[in-house]
């Protein structure tokens, strides 16, 4: 057999295999193939249960009196945030629905709250009830009465971001986070505990602060700081 035959042999070759990636359609087969190997994990971190909490006495204990001269330098830093949302991107609307036993008063003080966070421009709540690959958010009522052993605080409410993952094909990250006021007591009906769990459930953690909504002890502060917005910007505008 002669060169000259190899030759032809191989192109031939390059011939046919390239008329093959031309006319069979390969790249559309890529998605349907991964579709039966990804596999959906959803990393559901259960939303704060550290209770917050107030104190009930007058004599509002030696916290405030301490930490006057902190509250008084500017703090730059932002907010922190909830270990579940680090380094997840996630949209900025949310949509929300009371459950079905939540008295006006909480509903009234968790609007107040809304408005507050959707008057940012950085977040977007809307009634109504999201999909499963759209961040939601349920209110909710619960009922805790503090026992002796508690006495001098009690708490006030609980809420936190529970994030939804789904990776590889038609991936999504959302948040389905809660925001939740313990009706046992009246004074969880504020609107700066609904401000503060309402945080909680967009992602931000506690911050060290009194001027902060984010402060682990009710302050009665509604009014978000910089460092509260710093810390939402950061969640929605990476
Ligand atoms: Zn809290």
């Amino acid at each position: 057999m002669s060169v000259r035959f190899f030759k032809g042999l191989l192109w031939a070759i390059i011939l046919l295999a390239g008329l093959y990636f031309f006319t069979t359609d390969n790249f559309k087969a890529i998605p349907d193939k991964l579709a039966t190997t990804v596999s959906q994990w959803t990393a559901s971190v259960a939303p704060e249960t550290t209770s917050d909490s107030a104190a009930s006495d007058s004599g509002s204990s030696s916290m405030s009196s301490a930490s006057d001269s902190a509250a008084s330098s500017a703090t730059t830093e932002a907010t922190p945030l909830e270990a579940n949302v680090q380094g997840k991107t996630l949209a900025s609307t949310y949509y929300y629905h009371f459950d079905d036993d939540v008295p006006t008063a909480a509903r009234q003080v968790f609007a107040q709250a809304i408005a507050i966070y959707n008057q940012t421009g950085i977040v977007k709540l809307v009634a109504g009830t999201g999909t499963a690959e759209q961040n939601q958010i349920t209110f909710s009522i619960y009922h805790k009465t503090m026992t002796a052993a508690e006495q001098g605080t009690i708490e006030l409410g609980h809420g936190g971001p529970k994030i939804i993952q789904r990776i590889g094909w038609g991936a999504y990250t959302a948040n389905h986070a809660t925001a939740s006021l313990n009706a046992t007591y009246t004074a969880a009906f504020q609107e700066s505990v609904a401000v503060h769990e309402l945080g909680h459930a967009l992602g931000l953690d506690h911050s060290t602060s009194q001027d902060s909504v984010m402060y682990p002890v009710d302050q009665g502060k509604t009014a978000l700081t910089a460092a509260d917005i710093a810390g939402l910007n950061s969640i929605y505008n990476n």
